[in-house]
């Protein structure tokens, strides 16, 4: 089913979720190299393996959530490294860095992200115009509205 453009009635539209997982792959390469020399063959093999992703599934990503381990251990890290320099008074700061991240990012998991989720999974883009627009539904019915 094609959801009309609310801005130029195209029905070249497409969902941000199918274009994020149409456009994004994992890959998994080797590379296998031999040479010939004054020490004789040698030969070796390389494997690489990551994501690979168009520019528009980039733009079409889903919000992520926030990390909590990753950037509570740097910022212990980092004020322990600092207190050894700088001295014991960063400490104190360190803990002030500490609560005032994890709030943050409890607030950005548990109030927002949800309602960016759900705004993402009703999110669409015309490919003849690059409007991007909102879908919500209700029953059978598409209501197609323009973002503010
Ligand atoms: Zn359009």
């Amino acid at each position: 089913m094609s959801i009309p453009c609310p801005h130029c009635n195209s029905q070249n539209t497409q969902k941000f979720s199918l274009i994020y997982r149409s456009g994004t792959a994992d890959i998994n390469l080797t590379t296998v190299k031999s040479t010939y020399g004054v020490g004789g063959l040698s030969a070796g093999a390389a494997s690489t393996s990551g994501t690979t992703q168009s520019h528009l599934a980039s733009q079409c990503a889903p919000p992520e959530k926030r990390s909590y381990f990753l950037p509570v251990v740097g910022i212990f890290i980092g004020g322990c490294v600092l207190s050894l320099l700088v001295g014991a008074w960063v400490i104190d700061v360190m803990y002030l860095l500490l609560i005032g991240y994890i709030v943050l990012a409890i607030r950005h998991n548990f109030q927002y992200y949800p309602m960016w989720l759900q705004e993402w999974n009703e999110k669409y883009i015309c490919l003849r115009c690059d409007t991007i627009f909102l879908v919500q539904k209700s029953g059978t019915q598409s209501f197609p509205k323009l973002l503010p």
